[in-house]
């Protein structure tokens, strides 16, 4: 996505080697034009699946995965990264390591949001070496519904998660795909 790549170029600031901040438009200040253009994009590349659900991880995954559950017109649910005390039903959960805070989170999705005959498509901001992307996918898993694929905003190819995800035989779809980023230089695939 073109504008996506620009977006990127102009306001994203390469932390290290590997970590894009992408605060002014995705992950602290909120875009909604500009999200509301990439759930349309991501919605449409999966339109003919026959989606029941939309899936994603809080917090940096709500605004894009509510922007792609109104284009498809299903639900939105976000799995939860600790058990709140409202939570009494039977929990789907999975351990994610995350890669930005360095330390392993429990997510938990209720079972009464996903169930067996939903048609579930997994929406996330970044996809970097997976972890996030296998955590929602096991939750799908325990809940017996089917995993149409994967919607990302940003996927960073040098961190591989796309290629292990991809080889297990789910179909992933990114708006901007990175190739490399050295030096503060971005490098599209
Ligand atoms: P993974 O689990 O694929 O290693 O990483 C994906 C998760 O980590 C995403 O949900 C995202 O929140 C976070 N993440 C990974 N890499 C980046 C990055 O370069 N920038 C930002 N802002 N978040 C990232």
């Amino acid at each position: 996505m073109k504008e996506l790549w620009d977006r990127i170029v102009s306001d994203g600031e390469v932390i290290g080697k590997d970590v894009l901040k992408v605060d002014s438009f995705l992950n602290h200040q909120i875009d909604p034009v500009f999200i509301m253009r990439m759930g349309e994009e991501l919605a449409a590349r999966f339109s003919q699946a026959g989606i029941t659900k939309v899936l994603t991880i809080e917090a940096s995954g709500i605004a894009v995965a509510m922007a792609v559950g109104l284009y498809l017109k299903v639900p939105v649910v976000f799995a939860k990264k600790s058990r709140a005390v409202t939570q009494r039903e039977e929990l789907y959960t999975a351990e994610v390591y995350s890669f930005t805070r360095r330390e392993a989170v429990q997510i938990a999705v209720s079972s009464r949001y996903l169930r067996s005959d939903d048609n579930v498509l997994i929406v996330d901001d970044f996809l970097a070496h997976g972890e996030a992307l296998k955590g929602l996918v096991e939750v799908v898993k325990q809940s017996g519904a089917q995993l149409a694929g994967a919607g990302i905003v940003i996927e960073k190819k040098f961190q591989h998660g796309g290629d292990i995800l991809r080889s297990a035989g789910i179909r992933i779809e990114s708006l901007a795909a990175i190739e490399f980023m050295e030096n503060g230089k971005i490098t599209f695939a």
